[in-house]
């Protein structure tokens, strides 16, 4: 594929210069930096941004965004940089807003199961965090991303079967908006119905609309059992109906991902390991010992399954 020509933003060196002045080391315009900052691991072109500020709290975050508003500068957030888009690549060059440093949790509401937390928080970091209060934040998409990054693109994950996405599980959000005002879009009551939907708005928003600088999410008890199992089946078609009938019939599955056979043969190949070619589903059941067995034995007496290892 052809580069495209990268236009460097009309007053961008201006908005540098000021940045510079506030941040010192904190702003960068090291090739390597910028690159971490405008390459993800996408087969998407890479754009560089023209600088990359690490901002520390949300009175930064707005002066950088009023700063850059001012010069016309574009901005991009940048959580962990693992999403899979070309998100954080810059076409327009300009600033990239690093809040991987606004990393504290902020508060901890057992009782009402939620958390706050700002926006660089990475999902394993919170999990380690809360581990000894009983409770976790089931959502995982795989890479270990920040929960801004994750609120800004809606993460999902294999477990969404019983636990929604970051749709279902962000209670309120502040964020920092184009021209540098801080708004908070709900509270962290459940039972709320006032109001226009703006948690809903920005969750999913990718940082178009504004920068999400604190997030508040619903947490779970950790189940007391986990099992999985790894389910072989003649057909796609199969594996699909098992899928229908196991939600259909309510069995509170905590996680399914489907393989076809030849990417059975793929995993096979790159994992080196001697696994069935054939269609195949992995399912993981949270709940008591004795409600993960019945699970299991429910998916299996419902399904057209001709192998089922649980692990
Ligand atoms: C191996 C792998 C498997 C994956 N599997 C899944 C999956 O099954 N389901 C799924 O949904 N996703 C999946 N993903 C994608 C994953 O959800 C994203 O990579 C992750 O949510 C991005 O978080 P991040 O912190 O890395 O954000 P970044 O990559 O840094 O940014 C992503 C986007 O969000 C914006 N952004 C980041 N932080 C903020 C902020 N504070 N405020 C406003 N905007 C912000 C950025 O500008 C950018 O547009 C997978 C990724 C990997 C690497």
């Amino acid at each position: 594929m052809a580069a495209t020509a990268q236009v460097r933003p009309l007053n961008v060196d201006a908005t540098i210069a000021e940045l510079k002045k506030l941040y010192g080391d904190r702003l960068s315009t090291a090739h390597a930096v910028r690159e971490q900052h405008g390459k993800d691991i996408s087969f998407h072109e890479a754009h560089l941004p023209d600088a990359v500020v690490f901002a520390e709290s949300a009175e930064e975050v707005q002066q950088i965004v009023q700063l850059c508003a001012r010069h016309k500068t574009p901005i991009i957030a940048f959580g962990t940089g693992t999403s899979l888009e070309g998100h954080i690549s810059a076409p327009n060059g300009g600033i990239s807003l690093d809040v991987s440093r606004m990393n504290k949790v902020l508060a901890v509401n057992e009782a009402d199961l939620d958390v706050v937390v700002q926006p660089g928080v990475t999902r394993k970091q919170l999990n380690e965090y809360i581990r000894a209060t009983g409770l976790f934040f089931p959502i995982d998409p795989g890479a270990d991303a920040s929960l801004g990054g994750m609120a800004a693109t809606r993460a999902s994950g294999t477990n969404a079967v019983r636990y929604g996405t970051m749709r279902e599980n962000v209670l309120s959000l502040k964020v920092v908006l184009p021209d540098g005002r801080l708004i908070t879009t709900g509270r962290r009551s459940r039972k709320s119905a006032a109001g226009y939907d703006l948690t809903r708005l920005y969750v999913g928003s990718e940082g178009t609309l504004g920068i999400i600088v604190e997030v508040t999410l619903k947490l779970y008890g950790i189940p007391a059992a986990i099992s999985s199992a790894m389910c072989s089946f003649p057909t796609i078609e199969d594996a699909v109906n098992t899928v229908i009938m196991t939600i259909q019939s309510g069995v509170p599955v905590a996680r399914i991902e489907l393989a076809d056979d030849m990417q059975m043969k793929a995993i096979g190949m790159h994992s080196k390991l001697d696994l069935p070619i054939a269609s195949t589903l992995w399912l993981e059941f949270h709940g008591s010992e004795a409600s993960v067995a019945e699970q299991a034995g429910m998916v299996q007496a419902r399904s057209g399954v001709i192998r089922m290892a649980v692990l």
